[in-house]
């Protein structure tokens, strides 16, 4: 980093930064994670210098046989890691997979049924804003108003009314286990393809902590940065050749054109960090903090939509406390710790305010905390919500105790 900074004062000194921010802050985004020491320096190697468009043993570019290796050695990981027949993993972002699953089974102005963005679905399965709301007949789904599960009967009958081509299962902020297998005898009742995105949940379904699509699903996408543990990026499966046919198309020349070979280096590595046991353990342990941290909300007096966790977050309904998610995000950071504002489903607020925030634990873990540091947490979010004005510098000295027991890349 060092070198950085000496080389390119200006970049080099965000960066540091960016370091330390993450050294001191405890980092309670759902979708973020920090990842080995291994992926870093891959992510960071030579073959960032490397044209690589098509795939092993069939390239547009000469020079090609190591990269070969390193993309066939990430493929086959992928396929043993989640069980699947073929694995694309070229895809720059999970929105990039998602577009390419779009392009592989369905055609524009085609009916596809998503989760509601405002019930936890992502972007990319339906809103007006992104590709799939502009170029697809979204129709959308959503939690019941009690439970704030998914509504399954709503769905069943969405899907009877409307015939969607496909129906997408997968949701950015849920913290319920999603039943898979519900979703593909829907699809199979009114003919549609199930598209299942585990973008959040994917280190969890490795892990055997979710049940896995990949029995059911026609693709499955997925980012590798979130509970996987791997560098920026996504990936496909499937178990049908036809479709995978199409996939690869899809992705090169279809929607992306070089792959970033450096980034599937790193995909490579992390997909066999999770081949490992010890991943089985880390995906338990972000669960266990996961639910010790949803139970100490409640216990201080917070809401949480669904009433609590099953898998790596919780989303918080903070009306009680008399803040939106927007000022509790605001707040949280000026005592070290990391989240972000979410609507909370029928939200009252819109989505720059919002009544909820959404806390994960795959970060914190990867660092090292435990039940007990979770413990820690809740009441340092509780202070932060109910006593911030007396309790300010008590929060920041107690967060920096918990990130100085659990140091990152030292
Ligand atoms: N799918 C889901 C369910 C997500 O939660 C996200 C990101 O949060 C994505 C896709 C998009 O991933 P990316 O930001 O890598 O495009």
């Amino acid at each position: 980093m060092s070198f950085i900074t000496g080389y390119d004062p200006e970049v080099g000194a965000a960066v540091e930064k960016e370091f330390a921010r993450q050294r001191r802050n405890i980092e309670l985004i759902a979708s973020e994670n920090c990842v080995s020491e291994a992926v870093l320096l891959t992510a960071g190697t030579v073959l960032t210098n490397k044209y690589a468009e098509g795939y092993p043993g069939h390239r547009y570019y000469g020079g090609c046989e190591e990269v070969d290796v390193v993309e066939a050695i990430a493929i086959e990981r992928a396929k043993k890691l989640f069980g699947a027949r073929f694995a694309n993993v070229q895809p720059h972002s999970g929105v990039s997979a998602n577009y390419a699953a779009y392009m592989t089974l369905v055609k524009p102005g085609d009916t596809v049924l998503g989760m509601n963005l405002d019930h936890g679905g992502h972007l990319s399965h339906g809103s007006p804003a992104n590709f799939s709301g502009k170029y697809y007949n979204i129709v959308s789904y959503g939690v019941t108003t009690d439970t704030n599960v998914i509504d399954y009967d709503q769905l069943r009958d969405l899907a009877k009314k409307h015939r969607p081509r496909m129906i997408i299962a997968g949701a950015s902020a849920y913290p319920r286990i999603i039943d898979f297998k519900t979703f593909s005898e829907i699809a199979k009742e009114v003919g549609a393809y199930l598209m299942v995105d585990i973008a959040h949940i994917a280190g969890l379904v490795a892990a055997g902590e979710h049940p896995s699509p990949v029995p059911y699903a026609d693709i499955v996408t997925s980012t590798t940065h979130k509970t996987l543990r791997g560098p920026r990026g996504g990936l496909l499966l499937t178990n049908d050749e036809a479709i995978a046919k199409k996939i690869n198309s899809a992705v090169f020349p279809g929607a992306q054109g070089g792959p970033l070979m450096h980034i599937v280096a790193a995909k490579a590595v992390a997909l066999g960090e999770a081949l490992r046991p010890e991943f089985k353990t880390y995906q338990q342990q972000i669960r266990k903090n996961a639910k010790t941290l949803a139970a100490e909300l409640l216990k201080h007096g917070f809401n949480l939509v669904s009433g609590g966790t099953d898998n790596h977050l919780m989303l918080v309904d903070l009306r009680k406390f008399n803040t939106t998610g927007r000022d509790m995000e605001k707040l949280l950071d000026t005592v070290y710790i990391t989240a972000n504002k979410n609507k909370i489903p029928n939200d009252p607020q819109n989505a720059s305010l919002t009544s909820g925030i959404r806390l994960g634990t795959p970060a914190v873990t990867s660092r090292g905390f435990k039940e007990e540091d979770m413990v820690k947490v809740a009441e340092l979010i509780y202070l932060t919500a109910s006593d911030y004005q007396n309790k300010a510098d008590y929060i920041r000295s107690e967060v920096n105790k918990l990130t100085a027991k659990h140091p990152l890349y030292e």
